[in-house]
């Protein structure tokens, strides 16, 4: 079929719902308001063929795991939030990256993008990039730092993701 499934996952505040409401709104709040689970979707161009991205956009970490591990056989291509400013985000997903590589088998060809969101907070920053990098290349997956606040990198995120799709 034409759809394409992102499924976004990070623990509770590192910005999920904002990076997806930038990408598909242009829009930012400074308010958090807790998501239990949103799924947006945009019609693209990819390949000369129309096609539907839907984004879920979960609720964090603490997702029910049968809610998750439907979410991960649905989904084509994932992103993993975390916060520049808490390392303890980045922690967290350790346990997200198993549930999927459990449920994917092989992760050989699956678009996955590891984010570190907030990069606009400089004085409050947890986790040096290198390090975000250095865990990207663990997993052998993509890398970028972010900021849904200023709009950085927000387009190049979802961009780079479509891009590892057409590698496949
Ligand atoms: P979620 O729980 O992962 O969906 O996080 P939210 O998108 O709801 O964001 C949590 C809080 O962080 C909100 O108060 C947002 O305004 C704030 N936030 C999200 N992204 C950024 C960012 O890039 N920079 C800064 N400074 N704050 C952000
Ligand atoms: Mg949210």
């Amino acid at each position: 079929s034409n759809d394409y499934r992102v499924v976004v996952f990070g623990a509770g505040g590192v910005g999920k719902s904002s990076l997806v409401l930038r990408f598909i709104q242009g829009t930012f709040r400074e308010s958090y308001i807790p998501t239990i689970e949103d799924t947006y979707r945009q019609v693209i161009c990819c390949n000369k063929n129309i096609c539907t991205l839907e984004i879920t956009d979960t609720t964090g970490s603490h997702q029910f795991p049968a809610m998750q591990r439907l979410n991960i056989s649905k989904g084509h291509a994932f992103i993993m939030v975390y916060s520049v400013t808490s390392k303890q985000s980045l922690e967290e997903l350790k346990a997200i990256f198993d549930v999927i590589k459990e449920v994917k088998g092989d992760m050989e060809g699956i678009p996955l993008m590891l984010v570190g969101n907030k990069c606009d907070e400089i004085e409050s920053r947890e986790v040096d990039s290198q390090y975000g990098q250095d865990q990207a290349n663990r997993w052998g997956c993509g890398f970028l730092e972010t900021s849904a606040k200023t709009n950085y990198k927000v387009k190049e995120l979802f961009q780079e993701l479509l891009n590892l799709e057409k590698r496949r």
